[in-house]
């Protein structure tokens, strides 16, 4: 089995799959989430994903074809068998497991942490294990999730009887329907919510995710305590304008693994950290290990050195032969 990354991550073990990208052959593509930076479905084409990850790409990508593969289920690409597991990253992630004599598993995102919503990703043992390293260096240690949920339902309600309007900054697809039921579910506090972030959490709840209550905003700013909206939109004039409707103080807080905003962070990471990196690693006992996807060189060189097994990143337009390795 070899793997590149050339525009997806393509695994060549005779016959060929392509992960999370678009291929110009007949290659067979899968597609292990809905997060648009591995999901860019195209007109006509064809695409394999889980049956909640089609849901949500067929309301985006009406054009596109999809093939719907239920978790845990075994299905045949020529010689190669494939098979999706939960990864605990969002409604619908997988982990792909490859396997025709050898084996072969693709992370892609995924986090070790119980959240609300989901469980964690399962742990699955694999000769090679082709692993995400987003947060691969010892520095991203996140606490624990209950911890954080529970800094944030002292701060959200702080904030409220203080008379303050609370502002909560998450990406539409993942991160806004676990702030929506932390807010709604662990706060009492019925959230209002950007219209994409409406439409995906009804997705979620559409596929049994239990989030609470929450309300679509649509110029009903006075409904409620709490607003939830994309990060990239919260803006000073933003936060005036809010302000001003509300005749109250804003609060802003974003939920967010890397604490790059000027406004209070909570890391509500929606990745593995550091040390469910290494914990992943370990439990999935790999005999070759291929990381990818933020910081690879390093986690791949802490692999090698303190676990000794042969690891390293997957360059792009750099074909390993991860044969050489066994
Ligand atoms: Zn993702
Ligand atoms: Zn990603």
């Amino acid at each position: 089995m070899h793997v590149t990354e050339n525009k997806g991550l393509m695994v060549n073990a005779g016959s060929k799959l392509l992960i999370d990208g678009n291929s110009a052959s007949n290659v067979p593509v899968i597609l292990s989430h809905a997060h648009s930076d591995h999901a860019k479905p195209r007109k006509g084409k064809n695409y394999f994903a889980s049956l909640e990850t089609t849901a949500l790409l067929e309301k985006n990508f009406p054009e596109s074809n999809f093939t719907s593969v239920p978790f845990n289920k075994k299905i045949s690409f020529n010689d190669l068998s494939v098979s999706l597991h939960f990864s605990g990253h969002m409604l619908g992630s997988s982990q792909i497991k490859i396997e025709n004599e050898k084996d072969l598993l693709v992370t892609s995102d995924f986090n070790l942490h119980k959240t609300i919503l989901f469980n964690e990703a399962e742990i699955i043992p694999a000769e090679t294990l082709v692993i995400e390293s987003t947060f691969g260096l010892s520095k991203y240690a996140f606490p624990s999730r209950e911890k954080i949920y529970e800094e944030m339902i002292e701060w959200i309600n702080a904030g409220i009887q203080k008379n303050e309007f609370i502002v909560l900054g998450g990406y539409a697809l993942g991160k806004a329907q676990e702030l929506t039921a932390v807010s709604s579910l662990l706060c009492n506090e019925t959230p209002l919510v950007f219209k994409s972030i409406y439409e995906n959490n009804k997705v979620y709840e559409s596929f049994g995710v239990k989030l609470g209550d929450f309300i679509e905003l649509n110029y009903n700013l006075n409904e409620a305590n709490v607003l939830i909206m994309p990060p990239q939109l919260i803006t000073e004039g933003m936060i005036e304008s809010i302000k001003k409707s509300v005749k109250k103080n804003v609060s802003v807080a974003v939920a967010s693994g890397w604490n790059n905003s000027r406004y209070k962070n909570f890391p509500l990471s929606d990745h593995a950290d550091f040390n469910q990196l290494i914990q992943y690693v370990k439990e999935s006992n790999p005999k070759k290990v291929i990381t990818y996807h933020g910081y690879a060189r390093e986690l791949a060189s802490f692999i090698n050195r303190r676990l000794g097994i042969p690891a390293q990143p997957l360059n792009k337009h750099f074909q390993l032969g991860l044969t050489d390795f066994q």
